[in-house]
């Protein structure tokens, strides 16, 4: 339950932010009551502004993939920061972060450095579209790639013209890409996809190496681009590129969340035969340039690759998957636990209107473990053995909750 500063919060935002709150907290995805606002973070743990602590199992949607105030990647944002951070022009980060995504990166011969993932992944479009000439892209259905205009659902103040240039086809269903590709016929410009199938409320699916592989061809076959969405699996799944492993590379990818541990900093990054289309467009902005979030940036990615991020992490996923998958059994609740270790969707089976996983959520929170009842989760490479014992003894308390009502 949200305790009296959260409360007096929430009534002065109410005042002064339309509907008090924006974004997933407004959308109704949360538990009632849930803390809105939070003061602290460190490692795995954050504090909420009542100084409740709570194994984070959320961390910033995805940012956050060596833990709060990781002291290299701060060092290097406060050493940046005493240089300068927002000026007129860039500084030497930008040059040494585009030579490092473009080093591990196994397909990137080129980066273009933005602020959002939402930036990101409409660049991508951009420069397909510059690179065709053609206006077609195609979407698969229920996929989240941000909150501009062309991705988001149909939402108030969306026109049905943002969207009129997308098509849409069935994650890991051949019959309908084809059919899609048809429809696009000669105005293909490119298909964007993510690593795996993650829509909200849905079971998560890893993509077929068959599906990724034709997605290939067909962008092949019609000289369209493929983009990788990466903005949510980007280091947390593969440290080169999350369909590297499958021998399948994107002419385009897109980055964010994991790429600076919280700071603002996303990426585009391309293929050669791209980077003519991607100098022509124009995409920009203020802040863009920023210094501090590139040094972050740097330092989160060596950090990644010097203390084995990916292996810890899946190690963390794995133990967690295991202790809830143990723990659904031994209270006889028919569970989904699905997707990567180290980013899993965990539901319950039967749940009408997700009942049952916001009590779990809500007894999860009074015993020390903030989850949400409707995303996947993350665990980050400060998710030690201990923390997950702790987070484990949260979902106990909520399993036996949900088992007596
Ligand atoms: N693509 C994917 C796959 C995402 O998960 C998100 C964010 N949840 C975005 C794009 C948009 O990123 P941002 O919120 O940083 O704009």
């Amino acid at each position: 339950m949200a305790g009296t500063a959260d409360a007096a919060l929430r009534a002065r935002a109410h005042r002064v932010i339309p509907g008090g709150m924006y974004g997933h907290q407004r959308a109704g995805l949360f538990p009632e009551n849930f803390p809105q606002y939070l003061s602290h973070g460190e490692g795995a743990l954050i504090r909420d502004v009542d100084g409740r602590e709570f194994v984070d199992l959320l961390c910033g949607y995805g940012p956050i993939v060596l833990g709060y105030q990781h002291p290299g990647v701060e060092a290097a944002a406060a050493a940046q920061r005493r240089q300068a951070d927002c000026q007129n022009a860039p500084s030497a980060r930008m040059v040494e972060l585009a030579e490092l995504l473009v080093d591990v990166v196994g397909h990137a011969d080129w980066a273009y450095l933005a602020k959002n993932g939402t930036d990101a992944t409409t660049t991508c479009l951009t420069i397909a579209r510059a690179a065709t000439g053609r206006s077609v892209v195609l979407v698969a259905r229920g996929s989240y790639h941000g909150a501009a205009p062309w991705c988001t659902p149909g939402l108030a103040g969306v026109l049905p013209s943002d969207r009129a240039a997308l098509r849409y086809f069935d994650y890991n269903d051949h019959a309908s890409l084809r059919a899609a590709v048809d429809e696009a016929g000669d105005d293909l410009a490119g298909v964007i996809v993510t690593p795996f199938k993650h829509n909200d409320g849905e079971d998560q699916e890893l993509v077929d190496p068959a599906f990724a592989r034709e997605l290939r061809q067909v962008c092949d076959a019609r000289n369209a681009v493929l983009i990788l969405d990466d903005v949510r699996c980007g280091f947390r799944l593969n440290f080169g590129g999350s369909w590297e492993p499958l021998g399948i590379q994107p002419d385009l990818s897109a980055w964010g969340k994991a790429v600076s541990n919280g700071y603002t900093v996303s990426a585009v990054l391309g293929v050669e035969a791209l980077r003519d289309a991607a100098t022509s467009i124009f995409s920009t902005g203020t802040y863009w340039f920023a210094a501090v979030p590139m040094a972050a940036a740097i330092a989160t990615i060596n950090a990644i690759r010097d203390e084995d991020g990916i292996a810890r992490m899946e190690r963390a996923g794995d133990l967690l998957r295991s202790g809830i998958v143990e723990q659904a059994g031994a209270h006889d609740l028919g569970i989904s636990y699905t997707g990567p270790a180290q980013m899993p969707y965990f539901r319950f089976l039967a749940d009408t209107g997700f009942e049952r996983m916001t009590h779990f959520a809500r007894v999860a929170l009074d015993n020390g473990v903030y989850l949400h009842p409707r995303h996947n989760w993350f665990v980050s490479l400060s998710h030690t053995d201990e923390i997950v014992a702790r987070a484990l003894s949260g979902t106990e308390a909520a399993f036996r909750a949900v088992r007596a009502r």
